[in-house]
């Protein structure tokens, strides 16, 4: 029986909603309505198109949206002092620093540099350190947006064989503390892992993060599995994710399709993280 085709759509709709009731009901409160501050530097074109998208979401639920677009040769000591100047700033809850930067500039010391209790993408080293210690703090958008499609489809990780394929620490081991802590047994896989089919097939919950097309073959899933794609591979024949999808579903219980699955609840969690963040 085909799987059932988790709408990463419709579940971030959901939670956009939920997070303009939210902001509703926080505005009065705070005397102003919760604030996030993008930092745009350079001229890639892909980030520009992200941080439009993510602009455009904020209006949508009532969050301000404080713009910076820094020229492409700012120095890393300008943007370290920017950045210094988005922390002391009251009207901003969260700052997200779009990635990649120029080469020029050190990512780490900018990401490193921001106030955690604004780091809405979740990315500093204490965000990190909370999350894999099980305390409470800013987790990064992709991992966050995997759990609610699980939790849309009615999978609760108790108790269960979770295997992540990627260990990068935007993805991969976010998500590994995530599921973690909602009690699954987890296996993370990475380009060096011996035998990935092997591993894959054990999974009652498998989420492929590589960023390689057609990585996840339907031989690498066992029947009934929940499977959830991060990957965004653009090929010549358009967006494709990570798991062979058409293959897939004939094998999976769940399963999200590219693009329409994870790609949607990025944008619904950092909207989520901000007013997480306006809050505290
Ligand atoms: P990344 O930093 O490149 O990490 C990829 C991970 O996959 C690495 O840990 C790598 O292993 C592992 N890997 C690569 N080839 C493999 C193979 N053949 N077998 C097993 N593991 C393999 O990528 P990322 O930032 O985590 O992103 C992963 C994918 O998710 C990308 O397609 C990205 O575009 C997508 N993504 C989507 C969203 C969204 O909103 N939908 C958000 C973030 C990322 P090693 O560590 O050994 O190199």
């Amino acid at each position: 029986m085909a799987a059932e085709v988790i709408d990463g759509k419709a579940v971030a709709a959901d939670v956009r909603a939920r997070v303009a009731k939210e902001v509703e009901a926080l505005a009065p409160d705070l005397g102003r309505p919760p604030g996030l501050a993008t930092v745009l530097v350079g001229d890639d074109p892909a980030s520009a198109i992200y941080v439009r998208r993510k602009r455009e979401a904020c209006e949508e639920v009532g969050i301000a949206s404080h713009h910076h677009e820094p020229p492409g040769d700012i120095s890393q000591e300008d943007l370290m002092a920017m950045i210094a100047e988005l922390n002391a700033n009251e009207e901003v809850d969260g700052i997200l620093c779009q990635l990649p930067l120029p080469d020029h500039l050190d990512a780490d010391a900018i990401v490193n540099a921001l106030d955690p209790g604004k780091d809405v993408d979740g990315l500093t080293p204490i965000s990190a350190g909370r999350l894999a210690r099980n305390e409470p703090g800013l987790v990064p958008c992709t991992p966050s947006g995997v759990m609610e499609l699980l939790a849309s489809a009615g999978v609760d990780p108790s108790g269960k064989e979770a295997v992540i394929v990627g260990r990068s620490n935007l993805v991969g081991k976010p998500l590994y503390s995530l599921l973690l802590g909602a009690n699954a047994t987890v296996t993370t896989c990475h380009s060096r892992t011996a035998d990935l089919g092997e591993v894959c097939r054990r999974a009652e919950i498998l989420v492929a993060a590589a960023g390689k097309p057609k990585l996840v073959t339907a031989d690498m899933i066992s029947s009934g599995a929940t499977v959830i794609d991060v990957g965004t591979n653009r090929t010549d024949d358009g967006l494709v994710g990570d798991v062979d999808f058409e293959a897939a579903k004939e094998v999976a219980g769940a399963i999200t399709p590219v693009p329409g699955g994870v790609g949607p609840m990025t944008i619904a969690m950092l909207l989520a993280n901000t007013v997480k963040a306006a809050r505290a």
